[in-house]
Parts: C-alpha cells; structure tokens; sequence
C-alpha cells in the first residue's frame, strides 16, 4: 500500500480529470459506493475458483459476525447496486462510472499493489455490439487524450453459456496429456476452470499452450456474430486492435467482447485497463435480465506510462511576496488574501528572514512571480516584481496587481 504525494500527486488528477471529461461526454455518471461490502458480493459474481477469490481478498468477520470483505474490484459493487436501487426500471441504457481504492493481497511486486486505484465504467441494457465499440473508444479517447502512445488494444470474445462448455471440453482434451508440465495453479485449473490456463504468466505454462484450441474458433453463431460487428465498428472508428484468443480475463462474469490495453513501456504487469461484457451477471444478483460491459483503468500504471512517457508541467506558486518589515507584512498578506479569492496561487515569505532568503525560497518553489514589498513601497504605493524565469522586473501600483497578474496571463 503506498502513499501518494505531490509531485505524483498533480498526475493522478490530470487522469481523472480527463477521465471525467471524457466519460460525461458519453453520458456516464459517476456513482460512489462503498469500500467494503458483504464477501458474498464478490465470490459469487467474481468467481470461487478465481485468483482473486482464491487468494486475494482482504476478507474479515466484523463485530456482527458478518463475512465482509474490503472491495477487489468495481464492477461486482456497480452491479449489487443496479439491482438493489432498482435502477433497470429506468430507461436503457443505464451507464455509470467510478473511481476509488480496490483491495487484494497480491504478492508484493512491480505493478502490483495491495491497495491500488481504479478508474471505471459500467453501461447496462445494451446489447448491441455498437455499446461494446462505444465504451472501447472512450478507453481510447482518455489514454490519447492523457498523451499515451504505444498502447495496444487486444480484443477477443470467449463466448456465452451454450458455446463456451464445448470449448471447455476441447481445452481439457489438448491440456490433458501435459499436466506435468504445468504450474501447480495451472493443475489446479484444468479441474475447476481451465480457461484460466491461458491467463497464467509462469514460461512454462505460456510454452505449453501454444498450438491449444482457440476460444474464437468455437463460437456459436450469435456470439461470432457479435464479435464481428464489435471489430468491424473498431474498424471504422479507426482503432488498431490485436485479436488475442488467449486473452479470457481473471474473473468468472464475462461473456463475449473482452478487452485489454497493453502498453510496451511497462514490464512484466503491462495491463493497463481491462474489461468487457458480462451480459449474465445483473440476473444472478436476482435482477432481470441485463446485458452490461465495463471496463476498469488501473490508475498506477497510467501514472508509471504519464512519468515515463510524456513531459509535464507541474504546477508552481503564482506570486510570491517577498514583505520587509511588520508594516509590510500586515499589507502583504491582505494582497495574499485578495489574489488568493479570484483564484491565484499565492506564497507569502517570511518577514522575520531577510530579502536574500525570501529570494531563496521563491526560487526553490519556482514561483512564476515575486513581489517586494518594503517600507518605501508602503510609502509610495507601489510595489517592485519580479519574474523569475527572465529576471525581467518593474513596479506596480497596488492598486493594478489583478490587472498586472490577468495582462501577464499568470
Ligand atoms: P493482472 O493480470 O495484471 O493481474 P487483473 O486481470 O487481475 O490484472 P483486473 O481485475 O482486470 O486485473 O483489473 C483491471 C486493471 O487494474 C489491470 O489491468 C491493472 O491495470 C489494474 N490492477 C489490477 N490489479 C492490480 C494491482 N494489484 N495493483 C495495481 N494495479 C492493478
Ligand atoms: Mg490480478
């Protein structure tokens, strides 16, 4: 779990103030829900034979001795809420996003955090491929938006109730001979959910898979369908994608179109938004039948990618004012106050210090402008700047010091 401070701290912004510009563009509307819910929330939409649920969830009895567990992810939570505040009886579709901290006891690595940020989206009601190639798109909008380049959008569909099960079959058959040279996870798997196989990491079992049947060859008609029209949309809105059969996500709810944006420039965890359709999942919470796909950014990875890929200006104080002297410095923090209401970033130094080493503290917090104010300027009125990135320099009228800051596009 860590700590997140200023420098950093301006990137997480910068996302999710992009993020909600971009979301409302497309009509998604933020929900805040709670950290913590019932364990059963999420062992029965996520999966039980899932990494998550198997090993991951921070799960613990509380004072009523209810099983609660600290959320892993979004969508489990967006759900229970859509059919708890009966929020299908309003018109279709409903979309909805969300942001906040999401809880798993990983192993402790690069890229992954026991507590990290996600960023999300939820749309319910809508089947048509169009919602899936609509809320990919708005994946794309944000991460150009935010700059990033070397990203790959992989797709994939690994199907619904009556096609996946013969897939399975085929996966069990290929896997059968090898379970020798499979992880111990992966052993594990083939009896409870072999499709996970072809989400493990270990070499060996990445080897192993090679040449397994492919989750796309064995779709019924309606899903090969679906995924048609979901690439050929793709395809229009010019977005280059890698069709990845491998690719069938950590997590039991999913259906058809799922998704994941891979960067180049991140190491062994290279996932940094993921998602896709879970059309089922509203029903087995006890709601009516209702397709849904979302999607979730991981935020630490975004800010990895921002810091090591595109430059940034971080914020700095727009005035600092250097006083001398008590009179001063009673006039000075008046001015503080003043600029500070219409909005400017403004530092005061400390009169009891000298000129020399206000000057000094300006400069470390690359203030864009200082003002002097000392005696004679009390006298007269008027008040000396300062621009530190040109050393250019002049006087003022105190009474102009808006006007000065609004003519020099502070
Ligand atoms: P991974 O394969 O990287 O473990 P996942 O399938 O568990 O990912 P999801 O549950 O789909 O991940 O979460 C969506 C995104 O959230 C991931 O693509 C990743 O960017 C981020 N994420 C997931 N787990 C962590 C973690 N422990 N620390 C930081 N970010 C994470
Ligand atoms: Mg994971």
């Amino acid at each position: 779990m860590q700590d997140i401070l200023p420098p950093d701290i301006y990137l997480w912004q910068k996302v999710e103030s992009v993020a909600r510009e971009v979301f409302s563009s497309y009509g998604f509307r933020e929900l805040r829900l709670p950290v913590v819910e019932s364990t059963s929330v999420f062992t029965r939409s996520i999966g039980e034979n899932t990494d998550i649920v198997e090993k991951e969830m921070y799960t613990f009895m509380d004072k009523g001795d209810r099983s609660i567990s600290l959320r892993p992810e979004g969508t489990a939570s967006v759900v229970r809420c859509y059919v708890e505040k009966n929020l299908h009886t309003l018109p279709s579709p409903q979309k909805f996003c969300y942001s906040g901290p999401m809880f798993r006891y990983e192993r402790p690595q690069s890229g992954r955090f026991r507590q990290f940020y996600q960023i999300g989206v939820e749309a319910f009601g809508d089947p048509n491929p169009r919602m899936d190639a609509e809320v990919i798109a708005m994946l794309r909008q944000c991460l150009q938006k935010l700059g990033l380049k070397e990203i790959t959008f992989n797709v994939n569909s690994i199907g619904c109730p009556e096609c996946r099960p013969v897939y399975r079959e085929k996966l069990v058959d290929f896997f059968a001979g090898g379970l020798d040279r499979l992880c111990p996870d992966c052993n594990r798997r083939y009896h409870t959910n072999p499709l996970r196989i072809l989400d493990c990491k270990v070499d060996r079992c990445v080897e192993m898979r090679k040449g397994a049947p492919r989750v796309t060859d064995y779709l019924c008609n309606e899903c090969k369908e679906h995924f048609n029209k979901v690439l050929s949309l793709l395809d229009v809105l010019g977005i280059s994608y890698l069709v990845n059969p491998d690719m069938v996500r950590g997590l039991d709810y999913y259906t058809r179109t799922t998704f994941e944006v891979t960067s180049s420039n991140l190491g062994a965890q290279n996932a940094v938004a993921a998602g896709g359709r879970y059309d089922r999942l509203v029903k087995e919470f006890g709601g009516p039948e209702t397709p849904a796909i979302g999607f979730a950014i991981g935020m630490e990875r975004i800010i990895e990618l921002l810091k090591n890929s595109v430059a940034h200006d971080f914020p700095t104080p727009d005035v600092f004012i250097a006083a001398i002297g008590e009179l001063a410095a009673r006039e000075s923090i008046v001015i503080a106050d003043r600029l500070r209401e219409k909005g400017f970033w403004i530092e005061l130094g400390d009169d009891d210090a000298s000129l020399k080493s206000q000057m000094r503290r300006a400069d470390r917090l690359s203030s864009k402008y200082v003002f002097i104010i000392g005696e004679d300027e009390m006298n007269s009125g008027r008040l000396k700047w300062k621009k530190l990135s040109d050393s250019s320099q002049g006087e003022i009228s105190m009474f102009e010091i808006t006007d000065f800051l609004l003519q020099k596009s502070v």
